[in-house]
């Protein structure tokens, strides 16, 4: 519940109440007790809510935000490319300069020969794009029965139809019972990653048995999250998106990561694949690209897909309205721009180092803290119970109660399940602005235990 001192806020969380039903939230609660915040202006790392308070954003948000609040040039060349064109069209063959430009330049910054895009406006419709383009190259070679899409437990995609399908977070997957058939979900490397285990030699053993079991002339592709970022920040051991990148050429499998999150210097690395020197056949691009200032995903696409597609005498019966929006790909442009001048990989690589050490200093000083992980400025840490040996019960809803914690003191974070706190703050965050982070913390496990 926000703060109420000004009559603007009264009526903002009343019409709220009654006329906004948010996305992934729970809507009983805000239909009695308001929304948890109204953001009102930011800047940097900070984001104010409608009484100007500041607040940290140790989540960029929703994991997108990456050049932070208040950007100007962003919103400079938006209203330049607006009072040019806002908008115009992409079907049939119709263009425009940035949506051309982009994807020129995404594949120069793709690995290997993902040369090519198809544009959406986020995350969901890429991975729905890459699911149809992967059936449709099947069609195009003869192969139709290629059909099934192999993902993993705990994998996050996305909420429309087929991206719910292949997400493996119980909640996401059977909302509304929506889930379609040709969806299978493989038991990721994780499972015992989790538990500090990075040397399972097995770990891409559940894909192929899937694989074995279903008959790799039913499987049109296998999808993954290069780290996993809404199922936990469960980053892969050493060898493991390789191993399933030789098991998909193997099997003759489209391999698919989903770099919504790690895409665009999320993991120290423009993409989140450059960590392991792996290529996919399509990979999907959303959140980052735009720093969230504009609507905009793709699916980046290989020569040899490309070609299937390309070849296709009739039409590819399958885009988006805001498909190349250019108003969206100029913004692109720009946040790449800017990252490039700026040397924001750079700041990732060596704030990864801060963010590292400050959660040591946690674990070190809490007993409740174990399993600090981090790749760039994408970490979690979990909540342990040392009495129960365990993590705490769920019933105690450890996770939330310290996210919670953190907000009162102007920190947002976000907790997964009931005892991992994921932490993802803007790009442009510097070493003072992480030891602030890190202090809230200390304290918010402190007033928690
Ligand atoms: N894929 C991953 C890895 C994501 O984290 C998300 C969103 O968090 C999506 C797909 C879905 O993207 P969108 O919400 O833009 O549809």
């Amino acid at each position: 519940e926000v703060t109420v001192t000004n009559s603007k806020t009264k009526e903002l969380i009343e019409l709220d109440k009654m006329h906004y039903i948010h996305p992934t939230s729970a809507p009983k609660d805000v239909a009695e007790n308001g929304p948890g915040i109204i953001f009102s202006d930011g800047n940097g790392i900070y984001v104010n809510n409608l009484e100007g308070e500041p607040y940290i954003d140790g989540m960029s948000m929703l994991w997108n935000v990456n050049l932070g609040h208040g950007q100007e040039e962003l919103a400079e060349v938006a209203k330049e490319q607006m009072l040019k064109i806002a908008y115009s069209s992409s079907f049939k063959g119709f263009s425009n300069e940035p949506a051309i430009k982009l994807a020129e330049k995404l594949a120069t910054m793709a690995p290997g020969d993902l040369n090519a895009v198809f544009f959406t406006s986020g995350g969901s419709e890429s991975n729905d794009t890459a699911f149809k383009l992967s059936r449709f190259y099947w069609e195009q070679k003869g192969k139709s029965e290629k059909r099934k899409i192999i993902s993993t437990k705990n994998g996050y995609h996305g909420v429309t139809f087929a991206a719910q399908s292949a997400t493996g977070i119980p909640a996401t997957h059977e909302f509304a019972g929506s889930s379609v058939e040709g969806f299978y979900h493989a038991t990721p490397h994780l499972i015992n990653c989790e538990l500090g285990d990075k040397g399972d030699p097995n770990y891409e053993q559940s894909i192929r048995s899937l694989i074995e079991k279903e008959g790799a002339d039913t499987i049109a592709a296998v999808i993954i999250e290069p780290v996993q970022g809404a199922g936990g920040v469960n980053i892969p051991p050493e060898g493991y998106l390789q191993a399933v990148r030789k098991l998909c050429d193997e099997f003759d499998i489209l391999f698919i990561a989903d770099e919504v999150i790690c895409g665009f210097g999320r993991t120290g690395k423009m993409f989140g694949v450059d960590n392991w020197d792996v290529v996919p056949d399509l990979m999907c691009i959303a959140k980052g690209i735009t720093s969230g200032y504009a609507q905009l995903g793709g699916v980046m696409i290989n020569t040899n897909v490309r070609e299937e597609i390309v070849n296709f005498e009739g039409v590819l019966a399958h885009g988006f309205t805001y498909s190349g929006h250019p108003t969206a790909c100029a913004v692109a442009l720009k946040n790449i721009e800017i990252m490039e001048r700026d040397g924001i990989l750079e700041n990732v690589q060596n704030m990864e180092k801060e963010l590292e050490k400050g959660l040591a200093y946690l674990q070190d000083k809490h007993d409740i803290v174990r399993n600090c992980r981090t790749i760039g400025l994408l970490s979690a840490f979990e909540l342990y119970n040392p009495e129960r040996g365990e993590h705490f019960d769920p019933s105690v809803n450890a996770a939330s109660a310290v996210v919670d914690e953190c907000f009162d003191r102007k920190l947002i974070l976000r907790h997964i399940g009931s005892f991992r706190v994921a932490i993802a703050p803007p790009l442009i965050i510097n070493k003072q602005e992480i030891e602030r982070m890190i202090q809230v913390i200390d304290e918010s496990i402190t007033a928690f235990k």
